[in-house]
């Protein structure tokens, strides 16, 4: 199959054989047709297979042939400003060769050019939800001549988190226009909600809803909560581990795990909610361009961020929900390279594991590390001298094991630190009283989609 039997337009042609495509992948020649052809569509892929691509391509042949109106044609939401960021990039790569201008909308900088921006009427507008609504109920941007709305991370975007203010984005839009929705996961119950958004939507789906690419290997460690530092600082040893990302529960312990690897000369950066919109884009490309060795992240760095050559993956904590184990580990293994991606699990961790396994179809391989000694003892506490304990606090437990969850929150009182550190959530906004979500870093009600959808999921509780 080539690009040229797809129907796209010549300039796009043009395009992408300059940016290096040589054949559509599998989910382009899949879902490029149906899209020209002006059809809703869902997209359902394994992470990092070109479903940026997928329904770029079209869209922009369908505005390049479409007549010339004021206003946005396409709006994408994406759940994270880096996939804004990286799809804008892939946007301007294809669409190099057509008049057309682009914006990109999200929060954690200043809204001024982003205002300038949509006063010009962009034709395009790659945006998070939280800050388009905020210039939206500010009455910037003209979408009343919008034809393409496109949901990346779509399951991520219709869970609960977002939901309301994807609700009032679709509202302020015409209601004739196409809907797409891509993912790398779509569970069925997500997939019923589409159909609020969409009119009669076709499906593509390549492999299995809920596949890590097959590219990736997949290896479980058990080891004891205290030992995991020492298990990632001794895995690090070995020079294979080149461009390594580290996935961890909380921004604490992100910043935790990457202090101490610090300490050992390992160079680090950390990517999460915490941290200003300037700091993440410094981590990144200092990631991206092998200054740092490891990026220790939490789940904002888990969908769609597309670096090149991530040897490994590490789960340094095991991630609580089985669709973002395989949105993490689709940070390597991605465009076919070979990548590993390691889990650490405590014995806290192993219900989680065997409703991953459920969830993927298949077990996966333990491993022991080789000349790691298990059976050492908890490290000593070097950097964080004793503190002074207020008596009015709990007493401290001082045996048996520990959830992560108490130890971030003894950590907390220690320091004086309140309210304890939940686990950040990507979905992020939570909506304001009053409904505006403006926050990327906000967890998602209690209560909501995500929980009784693992539940369901798994069985378990
Ligand atoms: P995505 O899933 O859109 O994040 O894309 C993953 C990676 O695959 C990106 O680096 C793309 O540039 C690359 N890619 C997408 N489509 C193709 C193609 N047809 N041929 C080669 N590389 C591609």
């Amino acid at each position: 199959m080539s690009f040229q039997a797809l129907g796209l337009d010549a300039h796009i042609l043009k395009a992408i054989s300059e940016y290096g495509y040589t054949e559509p992948t599998p989910i382009q020649a899949a879902a490029i047709p149906p899209i020209i052809a002006g059809h809703d569509l869902i997209g359902i892929a394994q992470t990092g297979t070109g479903k940026t691509a997928a329904f770029t391509l079209p869209i922009l042949t369908r505005l390049a042939a479409a007549a010339k109106t004021p206003g946005t044609k396409v709006l994408i939401l994406a759940p994270t400003r880096e996939l804004v960021v990286q799809i804008e990039e892939n946007v301007l790569a294809y669409a190099k060769h057509l008049p057309l201008s682009i914006a990109k909308v999200f929060g954690g900088v200043g809204e001024r050019p982003q205002i300038d921006a949509l006063r010009r009427g962009c034709d395009i507008v790659i945006a998070t939800p939280g800050r388009l609504i905020d210039l939206m109920e500010q009455r910037h941007g003209n979408f009343s001549n919008l034809q393409h709305l496109v949901l990346d991370e779509a399951d991520r975007m219709l869970d609960m988190g977002f939901l309301p203010g994807i609700k009032r984005i679709i509202k302020a839009l015409p209601k004739k226009r196409q809907t797409l929705m891509f993912s790398a996961t779509l569970s069925k119950e997500i997939e019923a909600l589409t159909h609020e958004f969409q009119h009669h939507p076709k499906t593509v789906q390549i492999g299995r809803r809920s596949n890590p690419a097959e590219s990736v290997t997949q290896l479980v460690y058990e080891v004891p909560v205290h030992l995991k530092q020492s298990l990632l600082s001794h895995l690090l040893r070995d020079d294979k581990l080149d461009m390594v990302l580290v996935f961890t529960r909380t921004k604490h312990g992100a910043d935790r795990v990457a202090r101490k690897l610090e300490q050992t000369g390992v160079k680090c950066a950390t990517l999460h909610a915490n941290r200003s919109q300037n700091q993440r884009l410094k981590a990144l490309a200092d990631f991206k361009s092998g200054a740092v060795r490891v990026l220790v992240a939490t789940d904002i760095a888990a969908r769609g961020i597309d670096v090149d050559g991530i040897s490994h993956v590490v789960n340094f904590d095991f991630p609580m929900h089985a669709e973002d184990y395989v949105h993490r580990i689709g940070r390597t293994g991605r465009a076919q390279a070979i990548g590993d991606a390691i889990s650490f699990i405590s014995p806290e961790d192993q219900a989680a594991l065997r409703s991953l396994e459920k969830f993927i179809g298949r077990g996966l391989v333990r491993k022991k590390a080789e000349g790691f000694d298990y059976h050492a003892t908890a490290p000593a506490r070097t950097e964080e001298p004793p503190r002074y304990r207020d008596p009015r606090s709990r007493p401290q437990r001082t045996q048996g094991p520990q959830s992560q969850q108490a130890q971030a929150r003894q950590e907390n009182q220690r320091a004086g630190r309140d309210p304890a550190p939940r686990r950040e959530d990507p979905r992020g906004p939570r909506p304001k009283k009053g409904g505006a979500l403006n926050s990327e870093n906000a967890t998602p009600k209690a209560g909501g989609a995500k929980p009784s959808l693992w539940k369901r999921l798994t069985g378990k509780k």
